[in-house]
């Protein structure tokens, strides 16, 4: 599937990497979120203090790790990557907590994973620096506790709602990343050509920009292979025409729609009456994972007005009716 939610391969990471801006200013979009780190970098580095704690969420692709990494630059500091995930038992994060050097950004992806007795060393170490670590075991085991650099932890999400609340409440600074603009899309498509060498007009970044689902990773994707296209069907120069034909290739829609997305809505539609249906129902219908719709799928759907969500379930928009080419029933729509 072209459009997933993580980097598909190490090869596509590195690239990833490569296509990545490195300043608050190259970031494009997300003013809001800019503005509030630009605003708060600066007065930590003002008073040589580490800045609060950073919580960002929003969909996969949209731009957190690159914020991160981004926050780290801006301060002058070291960044240590991590996710939740990956720490299984305490140890694992008291070994990078006590490596930390003084205002250093630990980025936590996926902290909504991360397993209740790693949170529980997290919270003091969070609060004032500190973290209590067992050392030997049996009745002579006793807790000490080791004093830590001052950091700043900046933790991604893609839904806030997943994160139990005393975690919550420790991130002074708390960013919701939205889907771009296709103008917005467009330079960051334009930016990405530049650095990959490769030929575009304006309405060929348009064009891919309007199909990338409002995200710069399925954007930076979508080029990718919209290149391919063009350098074996044409003189590998991309224009609207070009990207068009390779879009529809790829089965990505005219308004970017993806296999996927056209699944979810259809099953409503055809399945269940184009709705309300709950999420476990639309997930057993077209056998992709419930955390992955909510996730992933129905975010942009719903942000563009094809789908809704109500306490009684998931609902088919008239819009979503008219997309694939159907009649609304009369009292569709919600
Ligand atoms: P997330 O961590 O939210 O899944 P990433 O930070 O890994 O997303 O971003 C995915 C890709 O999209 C990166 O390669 C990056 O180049 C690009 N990207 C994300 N946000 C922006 C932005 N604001 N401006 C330019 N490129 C971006």
């Amino acid at each position: 599937r072209v459009v997933s939610a993580a980097p598909a391969s190490p090869n596509e990471e590195a690239i990833e990497r490569a296509l990545r801006p490195k300043a608050l200013d190259e970031y494009v979009g997300q003013a809001r979120a800019r503005e509030q780190l630009e605003i708060f970098i600066h007065a930590a580095r003002g008073r040589a203090e580490a800045l609060d704690h950073v919580l960002l969420f929003g969909p996969p692709g949209l731009g957190k790790t690159t914020l991160a990494h981004i926050v780290a630059a801006e301060l002058g500091v070291n960044l240590r990557q991590t996710s939740g995930p990956v720490l299984e038992k305490p140890r694992d994060l008291a070994a990078i907590l006590t490596n930390l050097e003084k205002n250093d950004v630990l980025f936590i992806d996926e902290i909504h994973r991360l397993s209740p007795v790693v949170e529980e060393i997290l919270y003091p170490a969070l609060e004032d620096y500190q973290i209590d670590i067992m050392i030997g075991d049996g009745p002579a085991a006793r807790s000490i506790k080791l004093d830590l650099q001052p950091f700043t932890l900046v933790g991604a999400t893609t839904r806030a709602g997943m994160l139990t609340n005393p975690l919550r409440d420790r991130f002074g600074i708390v960013a919701r990343l939205e889907f771009y603009t296709a103008e917005e899309l467009t330079r960051i498509v334009t930016r990405s050509a530049g650095l990959l060498k490769v030929e575009i007009d304006g309405a060929g970044a348009l064009e891919v920009a309007r199909r990338s689902r409002g995200t710069p990773r399925i954007a930076n994707r979508l080029l990718r292979r919209v290149r391919d296209y063009a350098q074996v069907r044409a003189d590998g120069r991309i224009d609207a025409d070009i990207a068009d034909k390779a879009l529809a290739l790829l089965d990505v829609d005219p308004l970017g729609f993806d296999v996927m997305d056209r699944k979810l809505l259809e099953a409503v539609i055809h399945r269940f009456d184009g709705g309300p249906v709950g999420l476990d129902n639309v997930a057993a219908a077209i056998g992709e994972e419930a955390g992955t719709i909510e996730d992933v799928i129905e975010p942009y759907l719903i942000q563009q007005g094809y789908l809704q969500r109500t306490p009684r379930g998931r609902i088919a928009t008239l819009a979503a009716y008219r997309h694939l080419g159907l009649t609304p029933p009369q009292r569709a729509g919600g």
